[in-house]
């Protein structure tokens, strides 16, 4: 076994996680990263000397890591400090009203009662509902199945699922599913945005991905340190097992012997000799045959349209005039003209919504003094197309700022000391041929789901792992990713079958 040799291209949650299962099953693995630290996008920015998380912030579905570190003998919470939350996001709307989701689903109730009336919230319960029936309908037969055909997953579903599912209409939009649900529109426009969670249009997107929602009521989680520190836990917990990592090594090259995987070969000119491949980047690098042209044809599904980007803005600044919670999102009365400029006319938003992290906010601890912010906006993936100019920026900025400010919070968004701003452009340049899509591409109808690519490629002994490959973005979708990974390179040695790393090990959201 020692001797069957693994690269993993890219140290992202699913590369971490490749690596760290693979080295458990006693295969020699090296990572290598084109960036100069683990996560790929779970990455931290110095910002003022204060380590910004600028990446994902929003931690769910926890109980897919208590399955990995279960998997190498150890519990998440002996390795890192992770806290719930009790306020899941607070809603903040041009008009000063306000909203909290809390983890304690009465406290909700109450919440949404007093916002839009006890009708309403009678609808909301009813909506939890059916976005616990969607969960539990889709969980095994489609987030847990390898490699799951609209056929197979009808055959999973059984009476119950299929029954669920037509209530839903899987047809619909999830825009317009929710119009069915509520009839307050800043409480459909609210549960619409978990659309973009895997970088998609609430227009576009089926009324299935309502079980986003249901994941974030099921539990949101603080990291200690930040998502950064749990990027590094698997490295060390990896680096324990023997998984060397090569940082600053970009890969230009997977290497093909007779159309096998043979090695990999590095910008420095290095190469590196390898039996099996995880490519961990972004498969629409593949299909650019930024890996070199023997593996452009490794991925055969059809190309979908990219998902969203983002501008963000990691600050390390003072606040006052609102009462922040860790996770604020700022809406506008309009939501589609969001969308419509994103998707239809690849431009920015004039009316971005705006979402903040209070990363030292939500866990009880007391914040004085600059405390540490990411801001985003929703952006185009037209990164490696044509640069935003300087007045689409600076209207963007002062857009989002305006809208802030009517809601009672002052914050400067231009790039200084304590502010510096990330642009699709260069997201482009740390995913290469993303133009910045940050979640694969996006889950536009009802089949966008079944396009996305399996661990498997048609290439053997390179295997797929990370946000655009199956079951798609977010971080413990792309650990999941990562696992099915490891899983298949290990059944293709014979070792273990391939659904059994994810689909056996246990574990329902109510963990
Ligand atoms: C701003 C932002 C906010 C987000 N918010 C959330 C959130 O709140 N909750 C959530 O769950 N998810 C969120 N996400 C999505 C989540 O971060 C991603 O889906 C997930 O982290 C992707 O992991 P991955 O395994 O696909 O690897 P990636 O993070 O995409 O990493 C891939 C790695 O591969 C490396 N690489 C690529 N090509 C090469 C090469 N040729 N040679 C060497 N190295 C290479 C890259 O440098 C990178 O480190 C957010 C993402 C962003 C950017």
């Amino acid at each position: 076994m020692a001797e069957h040799q693994v690269v993993v291209i890219g140290a992202g949650m699913a590369g971490l996680v490749s690596a760290l299962q693979l080295a458990q099953q006693g295969l020699s693995v090296t990572v290598v990263d084109k960036a100069n630290q683990p996560g790929g996008k779970v990455r931290q920015i110095l910002v003022d000397g204060a380590a910004v998380d600028s990446g994902p912030t929003v931690f769910t579905m926890r109980w897919v890591f208590d399955q990995v570190m279960a998997s190498i003998g150890t519990r998440l919470e002996d390795e890192l400090k992770i806290h719930r939350l009790n306020v899941l996001a607070r809603h903040f709307w041009e008009d000063g009203s306000q909203l909290n989701l809390y983890a304690d689903p009465q406290a909700s109730y109450n919440a949404v009662a007093a916002f839009a009336g006890v009708a309403e919230a009678d609808r909301f319960t009813q909506f939890c509902k059916t976005t616990r029936e969607v969960y539990d309908a889709l969980e095994k037969p489609f987030i847990r199945s390898p490699s799951p055909t609209m056929a197979q997953m009808m055959g999973g579903l059984g009476p119950r699922g299929l029954a669920t599912l037509a209530t839903v209409g899987p047809m619909r939009s999830l825009w317009n599913s929710l119009g069915k649900h509520f009839t307050d529109p800043r409480l459909r426009q609210l549960f619409a945005r978990y659309a973009t969670y895997c970088g998609s249009s609430p227009w576009e997107a089926p009324a299935t991905l309502m079980l986003i929602a249901q994941v974030e009521m099921d539990g949101v989680w603080a990291v200690e340190g930040g998502m950064h520190a749990l990027a590094q836990c698997l490295m060390r917990l990896g680096s324990q097992k023997g998984v060397q990592y090569k940082f600053n090594s970009e890969c230009e090259r997977i290497e093909l012997t007779q159309g096998r995987v043979s090695g990999v070969r590095l910008q420095s000119g290095d190469s590196l000799r390898a039996n099996s491949v995880v490519f961990n980047g972004d498969i629409a690098a593949l299909r650019a045959g930024l890996l070199g042209a023997g593996t452009r044809q490794a991925v055969t599904t059809k190309v979908q349209p990219r998902s969203l980007s983002a501008i963000t803005w990691s600050l390390h600044t003072p606040t006052s005039g609102l009462a922040l919670d860790r996770h604020n999102v700022f809406f506008r009365s309009n939501y589609a003209q969001e969308f419509e400029a994103i998707f239809q006319h690849s431009r920015l938003p004039a009316q971005p919504t705006v979402y903040v992290c209070a990363q030292d906010r939500g866990t009880g601890a007391s914040v004085e003094g600059a405390e540490r912010l990411l801001c985003l906006v929703n952006a185009p993936a037209n990164g490696d197309k044509r640069g935003l100019s300087s007045q689409e920026l600076a209207d963007c900025t002062a857009s989002s700022q305006e809208l802030l400010a009517a809601c009672g919070l002052s914050l400067q968004l231009e790039p200084s000391a304590s502010c510096i701003r990330t642009t699709p452009q260069d997201f482009n340049q740390l995913f290469p041929a993303t133009g910045g899509a940050l979640y694969g591409q996006a889950t536009h109808g009802w089949m966008a789901a079944f396009a996305r690519s399996n661990a498997k490629s048609q290439v053997p002994g390179l295997y797929l792992a990370g946000g655009s490959v199956h079951p798609g973005p977010g971080v413990p979708m792309a650990a999941m990713s990562g696992q099915l990974a490891a899983a298949a390179l290990m059944a293709n040695l014979g070792l273990t079958k391939s659904s059994q790393v994810v689909a056996t090990s246990g574990g329902t959201l109510t963990h």
